[in-house]
This record gives C-alpha cells, structure tokens and sequence, in this order.
C-alpha cells in the first residue's frame, strides 16, 4: 500500500510517498512559495537525484498536480502511475473538539474543518484547499486527516478548562486543545517500544523543542496535559512568541503604544520569545554563538528557555505524581546538546541522571540516562508524516 502525506500551509505544501510494506519514504518534497512570485518544487526522489522545478504556482491545486508529475515522472519520479497512490493523508491542525482520532475525510469532516478555522485561520484553510485539490486530481482516492489536536482531547477538563466565566467555553470553545499531538504521541509511543514497557503503564513527558515548543504529559497510554493552549502561543518561551504571561500586559502595551489587535498579534507572536529577548535571532544555534561570544541577552534568552522547561517538567511530574521517562524531540531538543545537559540537571532531583558521553549527539534516537537512572531519558527524532502515513493506512484498510 502506498500512501501520500501531505502537510499544506498557506504559501507552502510538503509531501512524503511511503510504501507501507515497509514504511520506507520513496519520495518525499517541498513546494515553496505558492502563490507568490518564484515559486518553486523541490522533489527528493530516495534513491535518485534531487531536483528542483520551478514553475508558476498560482494554488494549491497546481502545487498538488506538480507533485503528482513529479512522483510519475520517467526520470525522477519513482512510481509508474497515480493509480498507484492508495490513500491520502493531511496534516490537520485544528480539529476542535470535534476530532479525537483521525478520520476519514467526508464533505461533513470539511464543514467541520471549517467551523474550526477560527481558531486556526493561518492553517485550516490551506489544509482544506490542499483537501480539494487531491479530490479534484485524484478523485476516488480515500483521503484521512490527522489533527495536532486530537491527542490532546484526552486531557481532564481540569487540565483543560481556563478559569473564565464558563460561557467562554461554551459560547465560543474557549479551552486549552494542545497543539504537535502528532508528534508527542509518535515519541511517547517509541519510548515505550525502546524500554521494552507497556505504554498504558508509563508516566511520560515528552519535549518537543522547536522553533514552536511545548511539553505533554502522559499516562497510562492518554495525555492529561500539555503547554500549548487555544493557540498554539501559550506555555514555553518559543522563537518569536512569548508563551505565558500576565494577560494584562496585552490591554496594557496596547494602551501605551497606541496597538490595534493585528500589532499586538505580531508583537506577541512574531517579534516575542528568545529573539524579542535576545535581539539576535529567533535561531537557537544563532543565540548560541552569540551567547558564547559573551552576549548577556543571548545567554539571557536560553536561560529563560532552559527554567522554563525545567518548571514545565516539574509541574508535570507533579500532574502524574511521579514520572518514568522525559523524551526530547524536534530542532531544539534533537540537537542542542549543553541545552538537554542544563534542563535534565535542572530536574535531577526527580531521579534523571544523563551520560555526558550518550548526550554528545544530534538527531539520533538514543537513551542518555545512565544505567540505572531512576528516570529514564531519550532523544527520539520526531516522525510527524510517518505517524500520518500509519493512520491513514490503518483508518484506509478497514
Ligand atoms: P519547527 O518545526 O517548529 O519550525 P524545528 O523542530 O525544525 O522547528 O526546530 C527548529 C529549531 O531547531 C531552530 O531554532 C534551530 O535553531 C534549532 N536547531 C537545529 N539544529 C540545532 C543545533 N545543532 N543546536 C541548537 N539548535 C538547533
């Protein structure tokens, strides 16, 4: 069985191919700037050469339709025919509270997508579009969306609910949804796998540390909490948005700086974090450099960055009442080894112990904790797409 996973976002889409016999990648892509001038595909064939394709890119539609070019095309495609895609899937952001497992798509899962779109304006309407373009070019091939929010929708409604009049939530669906669920139960269902345990028996927290950051907690197999909140802004200290603060600052610097709500939302979400905080770069290994060239701000930022995971953990072993594993994923976590070294020292009152020796890699799926850690501690490379790839052909063979 072949299955295309497809990730849109408003001026971007990308694809992977997987044979599921053995869920290796045949292809897998990036179509960059659509709708924009320049717009361009670059198509990485597994076992060929890359290429790249630059074309006029007016929609999603002609993204899809490059794509599908590419994957048949006789030089650098890798499949004969697009008979040979058995099922779609796509990377949903928002599902509400409507999507606690992905679905297959029907016209009433898209009407649903799209009540969500409020709370995702920049990502649900380009996961529709990129819904419609496959059933216009592949009419007939089953297509299966997969939320970042529906891992969460297992939380308590303690762990869920803001501490608003209750109209907000029923009025408006007010409430913490939690956003990378794809990935937070990709790595926290490896880990299981890797310490040999049954997942329904583990207390887990995984850190997925990105350009976007957030935590979840896990128990016996279902998060019960997580950092993002509504919007996927609330929790840590990220790239270039704030994470948690005193809501009155918001009505306070609008007051002060003359703000409307567009500026606002730009300050909070694209100017904030460790780049509002360095004034380096809302890259890590930017702020890095700058830190150990001697730049307090820089140093500042992953400071702030480390406390607030370390505080993060704290709460949410004291959420599960205890913890049996800490898993580190994404950019950040993957990579940035003094980053792991500082927030595991930072909570090694819990029992977590790495190996210095272990935790001197990047990108690799390992244990770091010494033998006999009483917490365990993993690097798991996230697999988003794969985790989308095993849905759609679970959810597609029924
Ligand atoms: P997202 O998917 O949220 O855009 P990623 O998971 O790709 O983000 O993570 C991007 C972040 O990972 C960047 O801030 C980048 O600096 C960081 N990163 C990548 N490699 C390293 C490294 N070697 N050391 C520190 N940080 C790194």
């Amino acid at each position: 069985m072949k299955v295309l996973v497809v990730n849109c976002g408003s001026s971007s889409l990308k694809y992977q191919l997987f044979e599921m016999n053995d869920e290796s990648v045949l292809a897998k892509g990036l179509v960059e700037r659509i709708g924009l001038e320049g717009s361009v595909l670059t198509h990485e064939p597994t076992d060929k050469d890359k290429v790249k394709i630059n074309a006029d890119i007016k929609n999603h539609t002609i993204a899809i339709g490059l794509v599908l070019e590419a994957l048949i095309d006789a030089n650098h495609g890798v499949i004969f025919s697009m008979a040979e895609i058995d099922a779609v899937g796509h990377r949903g952001v928002h599902g509400g509270e409507m999507f606690s497992d992905s679905v297959l798509v029907t016209a009433d899962v898209i009407k649903a997508i799209e009540q969500c779109i409020e709370m995702a304006p920049l990502h649900n309407p380009p996961n529709i579009s990129g819904i419609n373009a496959c059933t216009e070019l592949m009419p007939g091939v089953p297509q299966v969306a997969v939320f970042d929010t529906a891992f969460h929708q297992t939380m308590p409604k303690k762990a869920y609910m803001y501490a608003l009049p209750y109209e907000a939530y029923e009025k408006y669906g007010i409430r913490r949804y939690g956003f990378h669920g794809t990935s937070h139960k990709y790595v926290s269902q490896r880990v299981a796998e890797m310490m040999g345990k049954d997942y329904k028996e583990l207390k887990i927290i995984t850190c997925h540390l990105g350009n976007g950051s957030s935590l979840a907690a896990i128990m016996n197999g279902q998060c019960v909490d997580t950092s993002m909140g509504f919007t996927p802004l609330e929790g840590l200290v990220m790239g270039t948005r704030c994470g948690n603060i005193d809501p009155a600052i918001i009505p306070f610097l609008m007051k002060k700086e003359s703000m409307t709500m567009e500026e606002i939302d730009t300050y909070i979400n694209k100017k904030s974090g460790v780049l509002g905080v360095s004034g380096v770069s809302s890259d890590f290994r930017d702020i890095e450099k700058a830190a150990e060239g001697g730049n307090e701000r820089a140093q500042l930022a992953l400071d702030m960055f480390t406390y607030e995971v370390v505080k993060f953990i704290g709460s949410y072993a004291a959420a599960m009442n205890g913890v049996d594993a800490i898993v580190f994923t994404a950019g950040v976590g993957e990579n940035a080894i003094s980053m792991r070294a500082n927030i595991t020292a930072g909570v090694e009152y819990l029992g977590t112990k790495i190996d210095n020796e272990k935790n001197n890699v990047r990108g690799k799926e390992r244990e770091i904790s010494v033998d006999g850690s009483k917490v365990k501690v993993f690097i798991i490379p996230t697999n988003e797409e794969l985790v989308i790839a095993r849905d759609t052909a679970k959810i597609c063979k029924k």
